[in-house]
């Protein structure tokens, strides 16, 4: 069993943006839900994504974590890593980004080390990673070390108000300096601008003064053509998926990758339709009242969830499953949000806690999962990172197909669940990601690639 490249995302729905965007590019790929336990049958996969929940967790769980799943794809003989975290570079000021990187490189370093006694020549940028969060398809660029969304800075995208990760701060060069003891440096787009080589040149000069970690400007895809070539001898590379949809050509080019796969076809999709959103991103916002807009009930077509009604025990839930069923009776699609604006967002927290809130939301959506695919849901959307790993680790799901994106970044899922004929059709959607008619177009998007009929 040997892979390409061995991904470790910081969360779900990173981790089908990544798969994605690597399957875009003619990759045979394969995600996994954690590292997984027993034996895994990863057929022909040029790349493996496990995806994990370690953005918001603590430092020293996201660090075993990620090096757990580092061993794991070591084993499977990959050649190069990637760890994936958001476009917008969620994470607090405690990490978790900075340290996992860290503790990735650190551990490739020992595997090169022992490796080198053993005979092979040693590799460029062992003892270096890039940062390239950016993801252009989606707005995410960045200049001289500043992120952008659109045409906002980070911290006025929207992004300084997540319940989570709030980024108040634009400059990367600084936030990533917050999280690490080591030096931080830059490669602007000036630099970019002369091509791969001397990219590379830049990148080890970086080295050479100690630079273990190089925030990378990228404007858009000509710049990650660029990354890409630089970096492809690295043992670690981190950033959005925009860098992994590079990569593959590079690969390429070195005879490593030989055929261009074609997506997998996704099976027939059945059962009914449900939306679950426990994003509070601004995108996810106006889906939700797009969705609602557009409903025959208006505001009563979906149904609101409120963690200080959830923190009064079971009745609120409870009040949310007897909609959803209502709704499913007469076809769908069904809305439950916890989404809310940042005002709401904070008066639950103040009274709750940020974590405690964010746990009832996410706990909620796991059961209102659990229990709505048990009954007959078989095509499901759930927005928002934190959320879509609640909800697949309450299903119990271990891996998942890639099928043709719904908008990029996204897109339709398949997955086999116990007790159940046909696999579950899953979407999961990063906050900030897709059209404003998401959660409508969505399922007609996945009739279209199924060749089902389309509901609602
Ligand atoms: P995104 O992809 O937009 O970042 P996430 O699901 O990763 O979305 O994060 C949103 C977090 O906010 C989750 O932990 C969720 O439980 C929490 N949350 C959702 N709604 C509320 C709310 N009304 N009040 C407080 N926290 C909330």
């Amino acid at each position: 069993m040997s892979i390409l490249l061995g991904a470790i995302a910081d969360d779900f729905t990173g981790a089908t943006d990544l798969a994605n965007n690597l399957v875009r590019a003619g990759m045979r790929c394969v995600q996994l839900i954690g590292v997984p336990q027993g034996e895994v049958d990863l057929g022909e996969a040029d790349a493996v994504v496990v995806a994990l929940k370690s953005r918001t967790c603590p430092v020293e769980q996201a660090v075993a974590d990620s090096l757990a799943a580092l061993d794991w794809l070591q084993a499977c003989g990959a050649r190069q890593f990637f760890f994936k975290y958001c476009s917008t570079f969620d994470s607090t000021d405690a990490g978790n980004i900075g340290p996992v990187a860290d503790a990735l490189l650190e551990r490739l370093r020992v595997t090169q080390t022992e490796r080198l006694l053993a005979t092979e020549s040693e590799r460029p940028g062992g003892s270096q990673t890039v940062m390239v969060p950016a993801f252009p398809a989606n707005g995410r660029s960045v200049y001289q070390g500043h992120l952008f969304v659109g045409d906002r800075l980070l911290n006025d995208s929207g992004m300084q108000h997540h319940p989570l990760t709030p980024m108040t701060d634009a400059d990367l060069v600084r936030v990533l300096g917050r999280q690490t003891p080591h030096p931080v440096g830059l490669a602007a787009r000036p630099v970019l601008a002369r091509g791969g080589a001397a990219t590379r040149v830049h990148l080890e000069a970086l080295a050479a003064e100690g630079v273990r970690h190089v925030i990378c400007d990228s404007l858009d895809e000509h710049d990650l053509e660029t990354l890409a070539e630089a970096v492809v001898d690295y043992p670690l590379v981190t950033g959005g998926s925009g860098l992994g949809q590079a990569l593959p050509e590079q690969y390429r080019r070195r005879g490593w990758l030989t055929e261009v796969a074609e997506p997998g076809r996704l099976a027939s999709a059945s059962g009914s339709a449900l939306v679950l959103s426990g994003s509070c991103s601004r995108a996810t916002l106006r889906q939700v009242a797009h969705f609602l807009e557009h409903h025959p009930l208006g505001q009563r077509g979906g149904f609101a969830l409120d963690p200080l009604e959830l923190a009064e025990g079971e009745a609120h839930l409870e009040a949310a499953l007897a909609f959803a069923r209502a709704g499913l009776a007469e076809g769908g699609p069904v809305l439950v949000y916890a989404s809310a604006d940042p005002e709401r967002v904070k008066a639950a927290q103040q009274a709750l806690g940020v974590a405690r809130a964010g746990e009832l939301v996410e706990q909620a959506l796991g059961r209102l999962a659990n229990t709505l695919v048990d009954e007959g849901v078989g095509r499901l959307i759930v927005a928002g990172g934190e959320s879509s790993g609640a909800v697949v680790s309450a299903l119990g799901l271990r891996q998942l197909r890639i099928g043709d994106q719904i908008d990029p970044g996204v897109p339709w899922t398949q997955a086999p669940v116990e007790g159940r004929e046909a696999p579950l059709s899953l979407a999961l959607k990063s906050g900030n990601f897709g059209g404003e008619d998401f959660f409508t177009r969505a399922f007609a998007v996945l009739a279209r690639l199924t060749g089902d009929e389309v509901l609602g």
